[in-house]
This record gives C-alpha cells, sequence and structure tokens, in this order.
C-alpha cells in the first residue's frame, strides 16, 4: 500500500468511526426539578440521559444551584424548566451555561390560572402540572423538543408519549370519580402553599391556603388567622400541607380549630427511589389518594 493511500484510508476511517459514535451518542437533557425529569424519562426511556439540577425532596422555587449543578448542566443539548415564574434562580443559571444549549418552558400554551394574592397577585400559578390537561400539555411540549433535536428517536419518542398519556390518564380518571362524590360542602382543599389551583379546578373543589407561593412570605400570623376564619365559617373536614415546606402552621391551624390534619400532600418535589412518590404517576396517585381520604374524614 502506497503512502498516500494508507493515510487517506486512516483519516477516512476516523471520520467514519467519528461520525458512527456521534450518531449513536445520547442526547442529554437537563431538568430543573424531579417531576419534569420523571416525564421526560418516560417518554426517552433509555434513548436520552435525563438530569435534575434540583434533587428529590428540594424546595424548587429559590433554590440556590451549586458549582456542581454548573457541571452537571454544561455538557447539556437541552434544558426543559417550568418557566410562570417557578424557578427564580433559573435564568441567572442558565446565562452562566454552554450558549449553544438549548432551553425549553415545558409549560407553554397552556391556558394559566392566575394567583389571586400576595406578592405574585396576577401572575399566573406555575404549578401547572397537577391538572390533568395541562400535565398531557407537558408532555407534547416535551415530545416535541425532544424530536425536533434527535429526529432519529422521533418515533420512539412520541410511541412511549401515547402510553404514558394514556396511563396518567386512567390513573386519575377512578381516583377523579370518587372526589367528585364528596358532599360538595366538605370538597374544600386546604394546603400550607397555594400550589393546588389546577388540581382543584378539576376535582371542583374549593382552595384556601396559608400561602399563596413559597416564594412569598410563609406562615404569618395574618396568614394563619385567615385560614382558621374561613375554616370556621364552614364546614371544612381537613387541613393538608405540601411536602417541601414547614409543617408547623398547618398543625397548629388544625390544633387550633379541631379538624383533621390530613397528611402530606407532594407537589413540587417526587421523593427518593425508597420514599413514597418515586415517580410523577406516584405523587399524583398519592395526592389523590391523601385528599380523598382527608375529605372523607369525619370525627
Ligand atoms: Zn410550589
Amino acid at each position: 500500500m502506497d503512502w498516500f493511500f494508507k493515510n487517506f484510508l486512516i483519516v477516512f476511517l476516523s471520520v467514519f468511526i467519528n461520525f458512527e459514535l456521534l450518531a449513536n451518542e445520547k442526547i442529554k437533557v437537563v431538568t430543573t426539578f424531579t417531576i419534569i425529569s420523571d416525564i421526560t424519562k418516560n417518554i426517552t426511556g433509555d434513548a436520552a440521559d435525563v438530569v435534575s439540577i434540583t434533587k428529590p425532596g428540594a424546595e424548587i422555587h429559590g433554590y440556590q444551584p451549586t458549582p456542581k449543578d454548573l457541571v452537571k448542566a454544561y455538557d447539556a443539548d437541552l434544558i426543559f424548566w417550568n418557566g410562570m415564574n417557578l424557578e427564580l434562580w433559573f435564568e441567572q443559571f442558565f446565562s452562566g451555561l454552554n450558549d449553544d444549549i438549548l432551553s425549553i418552558i415545558v409549560s407553554e400554551g397552556i391556558d394559566n390560572i392566575n394567583i389571586k394574592s400576595g406578592d405574585y397577585l396576577g401572575k399566573p400559578n406555575p404549578h401547572a402540572w397537577m391538572g390533568l390537561n395541562e400535565a398531557l400539555i407537558y408532555i407534547d411540549n416535551i415530545v416535541n423538543a425532544l424530536s425536533k433535536y434527535d429526529n432519529k428517536n422521533a418515533e420512539l419518542y412520541s410511541k412511549n408519549a401515547y402510553q404514558y398519556k394514556q396511563k396518567i390518564i386512567s390513573t386519575i380518571e377512578p381516583l377523579k370519580k370518587k372526589i367528585l362524590n364528596i358532599p360538595l360542602k366538605h370538597r374544600w382543599l386546604v394546603t400550607c402553599e397555594g400550589a393546588f389551583s389546577y388540581l382543584a379546578r378539576d376535582l371542583s373543589l374549593q382552595e384556601l391556603y396559608i400561602w399563596p407561593m413559597n416564594a412569598d412570605e410563609v406562615g404569618t400570623p395574618k396568614q394563619i388567622k385567615n385560614v382558621i376564619d374561613k375554616i370556621a365559617e364552614n364546614e371544612i373536614p381537613t387541613i393538608f400541607c405540601e411536602s417541601t415546606v414547614t409543617q408547623t402552621p398547618a398543625k397548629q391551624i388544625a390544633k387550633e380549630t379541631g379538624i383533621n390534619f390530613g397528611g402530606i400532600l407532594y407537589v413540587d418535589s417526587l421523593s427518593d427511589k425508597n420514599g413514597p412518590v418515586p415517580t410523577y404517576l406516584d405523587l399524583l396517585r398519592s395526592t389523590y389518594e391523601t385528599v380523598e381520604k382527608g375529605l372523607n374524614y369525619s370525627k
């Protein structure tokens, strides 16, 4: 083999091998919190690497990113975030990353419910993934973004997404029916953060909360008094509280009013894999079941 041909072959082979490697390389998706991460994993299966910046159990509104989080995200292809004023830390974090990473707001196109009090008055309530139609929109947005970026797996993504949507609907519908059978006067959802506007709408529940957003002041005497007064005016059986915040004000209200403390609702964060809600589907199931049990409570 002459010198020229040998070198030509080496260059050709190495370009070919690199091309093959690139073609087989998985895309990397980084998400701001565990729920978006789990939804995405259900769509990608093993076809992509998916990681969440905030860990299971974390408070996600006012999170303080660490240098490790920057390392986690620096080689991402796509970053999925909720937007709607949820991740107050995200834009600054994103500005510290590589310019060619695409940032996608997965709540795009949602018909938002606005916040009724506090510092975020009139702004969209960001917890839209707790509404059933909205959850399906999140899935569509995620599939579209993945398929555009990683076209070779588009068919797989849309097949997985279809099955996942069916699973969510068939899990939620029977639980929803049970709650819609509870007498109207008991259908109050009293929580710590006002994170359940979309869920309350789906279940025809009246919403009452101690504070409107975790990013606001939480558990002030005025907020507590407002909830105690409303409990006294109505036949409210139970108060609940979310997993990522202090339970103290809710327990204090339960004690002062004599109503039931109905336990923990999961909304902003999954638990780790040994906890009660390692997946988004578990989170929905657990929250629906806890609400149903709490509202059917009688002394
Ligand atoms: Zn929240």
